[in-house]
């Protein structure tokens, strides 16, 4: 628990960032893993995380091309977390976000996270973008059909060790980026088309360090945007912040949303 004087000094950090957000005509959110690990779902990095139990090779895309083997192997992988993922719910900083959406004050939430959790919290599609893919599709490689992961992991758990195309043969995929796969065009260049015209970037639960995601909040700052950063573990950029508040993004997303409808009212 954080001591009398840090507390204090928190609650007036998120009473500044509530000002932030009333007086900001574009508030951009970032996401990354950190914000859906108080909904049960491990991030990378953390002890316990996901690099704790696999090895981050059998993420890498060209692996997956390479060999039936290595797909196989990242099917085992991906259907162990989708399990989890599917089941997982919303948590008090995705219910702010989607809250920040209701009352106009949300430009877009970038989200690095594959998980579905701002569709699930209210947030509206055309306010979310994935930068990283889904997990609730998968897609064809080669043809780019798309199919719902649930038809897929049906496939899988009647015994399908890899699942292919119907149309052209093609190995399927969930439809998220993996270490080495292109970023998808239109949600890249969206971002950063968003994160240098915002006033206001916060970044919620991310090492930032995976890139390029990681260099929105850069762009969005030398364009002249406030950047606040919300993050358990330090970050490489925190010394660029404008506010920093380490702790637990559920609870200081809900106090901020609090203050801000607490001003507004
Ligand atoms: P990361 O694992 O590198 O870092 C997560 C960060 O969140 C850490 O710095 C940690 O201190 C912080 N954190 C953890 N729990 C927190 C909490 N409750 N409140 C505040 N901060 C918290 O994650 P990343 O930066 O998003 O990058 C890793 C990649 O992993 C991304 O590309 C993402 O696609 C992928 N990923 C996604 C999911 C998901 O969809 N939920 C889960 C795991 C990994």
């Amino acid at each position: 628990m954080a001591k009398w004087g840090e507390q204090q000094h928190t609650e007036e950090k998120i009473k500044q960032v509530a000002q932030w957000i009333i007086h900001s005509k574009r508030t951009v959110v970032f996401g990354g893993a950190g914000l859906s690990t108080e909904s049960g779902i491990p991030d990378f990095r953390s002890p316990g995380g996901v690099w704790d139990k696999y090895n981050p090779e059998d993420f890498y895309y060209q692996n997956f091309i390479a060999s039936e083997a290595s797909r196989e192997k990242y099917w085992q992988m991906a259907t162990d977390m989708y399990e989890p993922m599917k089941k997982a719910q919303p948590n008090p900083a995705h219910l702010a976000i989607a809250e920040l959406e209701k009352i106009g004050k949300l430009d877009c939430v970038i989200t690095q996270n594959i998980d579905g959790l701002h569709q699930k919290a209210g947030n509206s599609e055309e306010k979310i973008i994935e930068l990283h893919g889904t997990a609730m599709h998968v897609t064809c490689l080669h043809c780019k059909k798309r199919y719902d992961r649930d038809a897929i992991q049906e496939r899988i758990r009647r015994g399908t060790k890899v699942p292919y195309c119907d149309d052209c043969g093609g190995p399927l995929k969930p439809a998220t980026i993996s270490f080495g796969q292109a970023m998808p065009e239109r949600e890249t260049e969206e971002a950063y088309q968003r994160s240098s015209a915002c006033d206001l970037f916060i970044v919620i639960g991310s090492s930032l360090v995976v890139q390029p995601a990681a260099s929105m909040p850069l762009i969005a700052k030398r364009n002249g945007a406030k950047l606040v950063i919300i993050n358990r573990d330090p970050t490489p950029y925190d010394n660029l912040a404008d506010i920093l508040i380490h702790g637990q993004a559920g609870s200081i997303m809900a106090e901020i949303l609090n203050a801000v409808k607490k001003q507004l009212s």
